[in-house]
Order: C-alpha cells, then structure tokens, then sequence
C-alpha cells in the first residue's frame, strides 16, 4: 500500500471512529468497475483461492489490521494475473456485477443447486467467494466506497440483503453494514478455519458466502458485517 493510500485508510478509519458515515457522496467505485471473467482451471483457482483466504481472513479480522492487508492476496487469481499482487503492485479489479442476474422464482430450492450448477451461473470470482468462503482484496471491490443510496442484493440468488441506509465507512476496504436488511435475510455460523474463531454469514436463500460479521461495529448495533462486493450486487434507488 503507498503512503497516499495508507493515509486514506488512516483518515477513513479516523472518520469511523468518529462515528460518522451514511455521507451520500458520489459514488466512485461504481464507474470503476468493470467485470473480469477469466477461465481459470479448477485446480489453479482453489490453490490461489486458498491462500488469499489465509491471507485475508485475518485482515478482516479487525479494522485496525485493515491497513496492514494490502499485502493480502487476491481470490481466484491465475499465475498470469497474479504477479501483479506482489510487491504492492495494483490491485486486480474485481467483479462489479454478476454476469447473471437470476431473478426470485427462477430456482424452486436454491440450496439444491450442484457446484456445477452454480458455477454457470456466477462468475470465477463470485464462485470462489459465494460457494468457496473466499475472500476479495482489501480496497479493490465495486462497493467498499460506495455511498449511493439503494440495496445489497445476493449476487448468487439476488435476495435482498442490507440496505445503503445500514452501510458505513469502516475503513477495512470492505462493505461494511451495522445489520442485515431483514434479520431473516442472513444466516451465521461459526468459522474455525485459518486459526481463528469467526462468525461467518451467508445467504439466508443459496447459502452464498458473504462475509464475517464482528463486534465492533457502530450504533445502533455495536455490528460489523463485513461482506464481500464480488458477494453483493447493488441496485440504486
Ligand atoms: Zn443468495
């Protein structure tokens, strides 16, 4: 991370502490996003897949390790892509928005669907995140900096999930919401893996993987859903 984004981060984390956030500034990320659909093998992608986890389950461990997680790697990177993560090179751009957008009713039980079924459904990246546990990079998604007003939907099965009126700034390069749109929206379980004990949440409908939620969150709910953009697709309004 360069000094000038250290010192983002510093100052948006500064501003959380604070308490503040729900600002509706322009959105900046959204323009930015573009989607990247790449085939990657099954085997290459899991292997990257698996160390970016390792890498960055512990940076959305806390806020204050935000800063320290742009070393992180990356999800479902090929080798040919992933070279430009090391040594602080420029983030890989992530998936925006689902190649598809399947609408409620299309699948009569969304938990029934085969890993071979969803992975024609979502892109590598949403795969790797939504049915693999994986973790997009800190600061490179389509929504951590988004500030426009409207809804989170589940990028997998499109439920609604959290609400622009929920999100705020934490400072960690990942969206960021004091609670789901509807409490029946997520589901939690706990998270052993890579050395530590986490809530994970995910999709209440497809079981997608979202994010982690912690403790140290601010008013109203002392919450922090932290969630992946690959995992959400925003709609304004
Ligand atoms: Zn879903």
């Amino acid at each position: 991370m360069s000094h000038d984004e250290t010192g983002r981060a510093t100052a948006t984390y500064s501003a959380f502490r604070r308490h503040v956030t729900n600002a509706k500034r322009p959105t900046e990320s959204a323009n930015s996003s573009r989607t990247t659909e790449r085939a990657l093998s099954r085997r290459g992608s899991l292997l990257v897949a698996l160390s970016g986890i390792a890498g960055l389950a512990s940076a959305c461990r806390s806020r204050d390790n935000a800063r320290a997680s742009s070393g992180a790697g990356s999800i479902a990177r090929d080798d040919s892509s992933a070279g430009a993560t090391a040594g602080g090179g420029p983030a890989v751009p992530t998936t925006a928005a689902p190649a598809t957008q399947p609408g409620a009713g299309t699948v009569a039980d969304w938990r029934a669907l085969t890993a071979d079924e969803w992975r024609r459904r979502l892109t590598a990246e949403q795969f790797e995140v939504l049915r693999e546990q994986g973790t997009e990079r800190a600061f490179t998604g389509a929504y951590w900096n988004n500030h426009e007003r409207g809804v989170y939907r589940c990028s997998g099965c499109d439920l609604e999930l959290f609400s622009s009126a929920d999100k705020f700034d934490s400072g960690t390069g990942w969206p960021s919401f004091t609670r789901p749109i509807a409490t029946d929206r997520i589901e939690q379980q706990t998270d052993d893996s890579h050395g530590m004990s986490r809530d994970e949440v995910h999709c209440a409908r497809c079981r997608g993987h979202q994010g982690h939620v912690f403790d140290d969150g601010p008013a109203p709910t002392g919450l922090r859903y932290c969630i992946n953009s690959v995992s959400l697709r925003f709609v304004a309004g």
